[in-house]
């Protein structure tokens, strides 16, 4: 059987080209990378719970009429989505301060912000993704004025859907990053949710014990990332709740 052509591999997905033209096939890997690739693992199982989480995600946003490039998952790996032009900017959207807001402004971690804030990095491994303004987004084109407005609303509406997800499920969505991408139908372009929303682009929270189920405990040496992904999507019925774990069994201490 012909292999599928491969378009991109970034960190934690590889991009194929798909069955017909304007879609991608996304793979989950299950490589775990922080700090702009310095720290690097493999977490077996990270792949296949990004997948379904990432489904949930965005099919959850799409039946709510937030668009997404998200169209259906295929395996256990694989999911299919629409083509999109990425535009060049991380989008962050934080609830509570925490990472590099609380660096950057002396913030205490676990300090509720007085309204959700979105902020714009631009996507430059070389640069370490920096923070940029809206000066900057325009004057360089990476985005137009009424695209900035329609990133904003679309970036609170994830936010608005994604915290009540959580929050019945007892985790505080501290923040989050999502890539915004545009789809054009005939000479109409429209921006969509595009690359993944799971646990490796947010920040996620127990509300009653603070135990971190998101990328940190990688980051920070915490334990079991795939334990604190399986907590997650077992907590959201993703995954049966008595499944075992997906990850390397952890020592019982
Ligand atoms: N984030 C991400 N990819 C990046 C940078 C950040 O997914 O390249 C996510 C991160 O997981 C967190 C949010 O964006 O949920 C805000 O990250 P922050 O700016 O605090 O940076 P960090 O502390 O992760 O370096």
């Amino acid at each position: 059987m012909a292999r599928r052509k491969k378009i991109y591999e970034g960190k934690a997905k590889i991009l194929y080209e798909g069955p017909e033209p304007g879609t991608i096939v996304q793979y989950f890997k299950d490589d775990a990378t922080a700090f702009n690739a310095e720290k690097r693992d493999v977490v077996e199982g990270k792949g296949v719970l990004n997948n379904r989480l990432c489904e949930y995600f965005m099919s959850g946003l799409n039946n709510i009429g937030v668009p997404t490039h998200f169209i259906k998952r295929i395996n256990m790996r694989e999911q299919l989505v629409r083509a999109v032009e990425i535009i060049p900017l991380e989008v962050v959207v934080r609830n509570v301060a925490a990472g590099s807001i609380s660096k950057r402004l002396g913030i205490e971690e676990g300090t509720a912000l007085p309204r959700p804030i979105v902020e714009f990095y631009y996507k430059d491994d070389a640069l370490g993704d920096p923070l940029v303004t809206e000066e900057h987004i325009i004057a360089f084109g990476w985005a137009a004025q009424q695209d900035m407005d329609d990133m904003v609303a679309l970036a609170l509406r994830v936010n608005d859907f994604m915290s009540g997800l959580m929050m019945g499920v007892g985790i505080k969505l501290v923040d989050f990053k999502i890539e915004i991408g545009r789809v054009w139908e005939g000479d109409y372009m429209r921006l969509v949710v595009a690359d993944e929303i799971s646990p490796d682009s947010c920040r996620l929270w127990d509300i009653e014990t603070g135990q971190k189920l998101d990328k940190d405990v990688f980051r920070r040496d915490l334990g079991s990332l795939a334990d604190a992904y399986t907590e997650v999507a077992r907590r959201l019925g993703v995954l049966p709740q008595n499944a075992p774990p997906l990850g390397k069994p952890t020592l019982i201490n």
